[in-house]
């Protein structure tokens, strides 16, 4: 009987799966082998991830009545083992665009040898590497990427094969335990089904007013649906397939958010060094702090990572993240500029303890978020625009709910206050750190060594 394997990685979801499609259409009545490989390399990266991705495959295991074979292994030692063992004639997968996956199914695709690897679809509407200018050249900006991305359009969800039977003779490796959490991270059901009901609300709900809640990280204004994404448990295409037909500018500003996620992605397709190098040459003569040979810088970071910068609107988002696993993006954009332009230090070393931390963790939106931020990516903030993390908290968190949140040692101030506890008479009282840095001398020193890099 025939039978095609179906290696699911980070797309644990049953409906809207186009690779699951393929592997049924080319077991032709036979049996599909859905497969998760338990690759080391990814499960030592980050105990939040491991966590997320675990309660997403028990929810898979669930939707695939129990049919998930687990092993254990790289995956091109562990596939064509499978392959061997239940007779497989093809593998189906939904195409991998990091530079880690593509190398990896690179050589897992070697390993199988006659047995075909065969990817269909991807994590993303359109795939990686797919959209180019007039010219043939890939897209360097993102609102002409968006416009050509609008433009090609994608298709219609896929509907789930309603009968196909699934291969029961190999066995599985027991799912393993979920890693221990740091006292305090609280992590949302990570899963298909909390993936559609929370899209679901949000549809209800929030998108209407999107536009002028997304920069609200006191609000719960946002879709939160981005760890979702990241295992696949929810695919945009069913996200923007809903969007058809709504009107406003919540619903645009809402896919132009799914668009930034596909133009990075397709940035990093064409320049995978741009991981971890600067995407653009121009601060490549930008002299940083080290902290990894100097001990005041390291101090410095540290504190940074613990949330004891000394100020408020970016301790709040460091703390978050070490306390959720999540970060508002408003944040992410302050927190990571602190990094780069008060401290001086070049982004990959905060790109690193972010992909450790974050739930929705990934290489493409984080690295080029960072690379954003720190004026050497894509459409790039000016170098010399420098966010002041004590006015963007007064903007964005206005009522101070955001900080007191998550700083305990601030509660006891009132309003917007919270943002200048040293104007506060009582404002070190329980303990809240002074400032690392001095904004304006930190903002004169970023700009000396711009335009000396510059010079
Ligand atoms: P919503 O506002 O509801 O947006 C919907 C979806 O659009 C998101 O889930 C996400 O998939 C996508 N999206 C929104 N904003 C962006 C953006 N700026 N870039 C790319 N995609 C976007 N996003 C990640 O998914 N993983 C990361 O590791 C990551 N790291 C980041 C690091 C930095 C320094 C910065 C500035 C941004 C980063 N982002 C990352 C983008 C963004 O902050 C998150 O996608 C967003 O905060 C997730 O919350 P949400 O799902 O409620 O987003």
């Amino acid at each position: 009987m025939p039978t095609a394997m179906l290696w699911l990685r980070r797309d644990l979801r049953l409906h809207d799966l186009p690779a699951l499609t393929a592997a049924w259409k080319a077991a032709d009545g036979g049996r599909v082998l859905p497969v998760f490989v338990l690759d080391p390399d990814l499960l030592e990266q980050s105990d939040v991830r491991t966590h997320c991705l675990l309660s997403a495959l028990e929810e898979a295991q669930q939707a695939y009545e129990g049919a998930i074979v687990l092993r254990r292994g790289k995956p091109a030692e562990v596939l064509p083992t499978l392959v061997q063992e239940s007779g497989a004639q093809s593998v189906h997968i939904s195409a991998e665009s990091t530079p880690y996956g593509r190398r990896r199914d690179e050589q897992v695709s070697d390993a199988l040898g006659q047995v075909p690897l065969v990817a269909t679809g991807s994590a993303y509407a359109v795939g990686p590497g797919t959209i180019f200018n007039g010219s043939g050249e890939p897209y360097k900006v993102f609102t002409p990427f968006s416009n050509a991305w609008r433009d090609h359009g994608w298709p219609d969800p896929a509907q789930p094969p309603s009968d196909v039977r699934w291969h029961r003779q190999v066995s599985s490796e027991p799912m393993p335990g979920k890693p221990e959490l740091v006292d305090g991270v609280e992590l949302p059901a990570v899963g298909e089904q909390a993936a559609l009901e929370r899209w679901h609300d949000f549809l209800d709900g929030g998108v209407g007013e999107y536009d002028d809640e997304r920069d609200r990280p006191d609000h719960d204004g946002t879709s939160q649906l981005s760890v979702q994404l990241k295992y696949g448990t929810i695919h945009p295409r069913t996200l923007l397939a809903d969007l058809k037909g709504r009107r406003g500018k919540g619903v645009y500003g809402f896919a132009t958010e799914i668009a930034w996620r596909e133009f990075y992605a397709d940035v990093l397709w064409h320049n995978p060094s741009s991981a971890w190098q600067d995407l653009k040459p121009q601060l490549s003569a930008m002299v940083y702090d080290d902290p990894d040979t100097d001990d005041q810088v390291a101090q410095m970071v540290q504190a940074w990572r613990e949330g004891r910068t000394g100020y408020p609107f970016v301790d709040a988002g460091m703390r978050q993240l070490l306390a959720e696993g999540w970060m508002h993006n408003r944040v992410r954009m302050v927190t990571a500029s602190f990094l780069c332009k008060h401290l001086h230090v070049w982004w990959p070393h905060g790109a690193r303890h972010f992909l450790r931390h974050l739930r929705d963790g990934d290489i493409a939106s984080n690295n080029h978020g960072w690379q954003w931020v720190a004026g050497t990516g894509t459409d790039a903030a000016p170098y010399f625009r420098i966010f002041n993390p004590t006015t963007q908290g007064q903007r964005f968190d206005p009522s101070g709910d955001y900080v007191r949140r998550y700083v305990p040692e601030l509660r006891h101030l009132s309003g917007k206050s919270v943002h200048e506890p040293w104007k506060a008479d009582d404002g070190y009282e329980h303990g809240y750190p002074e400032r690392v840095v001095d904004h304006k001398e930190a903002r004169s020193e970023a700009l000396a060594r711009y335009e000396q890099s510059r010079s």
